[in-house]
């Protein structure tokens, strides 16, 4: 009798896992089933990449492992067996999508379009895989065979790949599926938590944010909470209405906890993060001494954006302030709003908001060379069901990659 093997799950790593069971299997006489609950599969892949898909990132796995925070050692092994050379391989030969490299070493499909990427996979499967949409998956059991109670009715399998994603952006179908059912087995699940998030300032700091919505500049972020600096990044921020979003804020994000209340928890922005505190002051009053009829406000725009500028010498209190005027309070009152700007944080990162979930089945229980439940034999667990999150940058779809070839290579040698 053939093997037959159930994908929970049809969004990116269930795709990748249906590919690489196809693509290893040769002549083993095996039968894959997907099951989706949305009616289209591969919902939030299609949202990826602000509709371009970062498919990967091509840096070395030894590099690639230090973008996945406490999990790095977990998913190297997964990306030295399939790391970004092969997922580029992979889209280039296999599903005959040529690739492009961007800034820092991001992977995008050179047609631009996520959609196209997914359909692509699920055309590639096509012919040796079922893929059964509409099949919100209610529970599964073990018995002889995993049992998987589905809307469509009821299925066997003798093996079941579980990769129905995290909780984040749960209007794409991810609804924390993946750990009830893990649960179900026994599976320890950390709670989860916004990641790659955008960040909701106060109602006081939020009046700056609003009037520089839509201006990004190079930063350094600093996470306070309880007065204690907790985490620290470099890279592009973006001010927003509701507070601040792009690459380093997104990334700090997941630092936050999940309840804030009482921590007096704010981002401290160093908008000049080039030079010191001293560095800085001394270039000031260099600049003063150069150019005393001149504004503070046009002097410090020379380092960040002008409405930066305006608004940043506003609330020092030097908006009107010509150099030569500039007192030593002025300068220590500027220096604070440029280099140490408080950016109050309102609530800890939404799930709803989130690109990517922190949290999931705990990587003690998962073995990293396979991706096979340690407790429950036969049953396998890939993508952001996982306790794994990766910067942005096309690391997680990666991680998807490596975790489903690593399934499917397991998966394939039991027949
Ligand atoms: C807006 C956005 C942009 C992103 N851009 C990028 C990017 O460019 N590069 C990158 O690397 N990462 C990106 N990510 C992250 C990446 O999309 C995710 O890490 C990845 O999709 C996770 O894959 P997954 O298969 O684990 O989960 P998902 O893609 O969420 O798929 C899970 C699937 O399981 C299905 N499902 C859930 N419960 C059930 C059930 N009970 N029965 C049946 N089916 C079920 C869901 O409907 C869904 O289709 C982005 C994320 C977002 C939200």
């Amino acid at each position: 009798m053939s093997m037959r093997i159930g994908i929970i799950g049809g969004g990116a790593a269930g795709l990748f896992a249906a590919c690489q069971l196809k693509r290893l299997s040769g002549s083993s006489d095996i039968e894959i089933t997907v099951l989706e609950k949305n009616p289209v599969p591969g919902k939030k892949l299609t949202l990826t990449g602000h509709g371009r898909c970062n498919i990967t990132n091509r840096k070395d796995p030894s590099v690639l492992k230090n973008c996945y925070h406490e999990a790095g050692n977990f998913i190297y092994p997964a990306l030295k067996e399939f790391g970004p050379e092969d997922t580029i391989r992979f889209f280039e030969n296999d599903l005959g999508l040529k690739t492009k490299e961007e800034d820092n070493n991001r992977i995008f499909p050179v047609c631009d379009s996520a959609v196209t990427v997914r359909d692509t996979l699920v055309s590639y499967i096509s012919d040796h895989v079922k893929v059964l949409s509409g099949a919100n998956v209610l529970d599964i059991k073990k018995g002889d065979a995993f049992e998987v109670n589905t809307a469509k009715g009821r299925l066997e399998f003798d093996t079941v790949i579980i990769s129905c994603g995290g909780s984040s952006f749960p209007k794409t179908g991810s609804e924390g599926d993946s750990y009830k059912f893990l649960e179900g087995f026994g599976h320890t699940v950390i709670p989860a938590r916004g990641a790659l998030a955008p960040v909701k300032a106060d109602t006081e700091s939020a009046v700056l944010t609003k009037a520089l919505s839509g201006v990004s500049l190079e930063a350094k972020v600093s996470l306070y909470l309880s007065d204690r600096q907790s985490a620290s990044t470099k890279g592009e921020i973006l001010f927003a209405d509701f507070g601040l979003t792009g690459p380093a804020v997104m990334e700090i994000a997941r630092e936050i906890p999940a309840d804030i209340t009482g921590m007096n928890a704010y981002l401290e922005l160093d908008l000049i993060p080039s030079m010191s505190d001293e560095e800085f002051d001394r270039e000031l009053i260099g600049l003063i001494g150069e150019h005393p009829d001149t504004k503070i406000t046009n002097l410090i725009a020379r380092y960040i954006p002008a409405s930066v500028a305006g608004e940043i010498s506003a609330r020092a209190g030097s908006a009107d302030i010509y150099a030569q005027g500039f007192s030593k309070e002025n300068r220590r009152k500027l220096l604070r709003e440029t280099k140490h700007l408080k950016i109050n944080i309102a609530e800890a990162p939404s799930l709803d908001k989130a690109y990517v979930t922190r949290g999931g089945v705990s990587l003690k229980e998962v073995d990293r060379k396979t991706m096979q439940s340690k407790l429950v034999p036969g049953l396998y667990i890939i993508g952001e069901a996982l306790d794994v999150d990766g910067i942005s940058g096309g690391f997680n779809l990666q991680a998807c990659m490596s975790e489903a070839y690593l399934a499917a290579k397991s998966i394939l040698s039991m027949q």
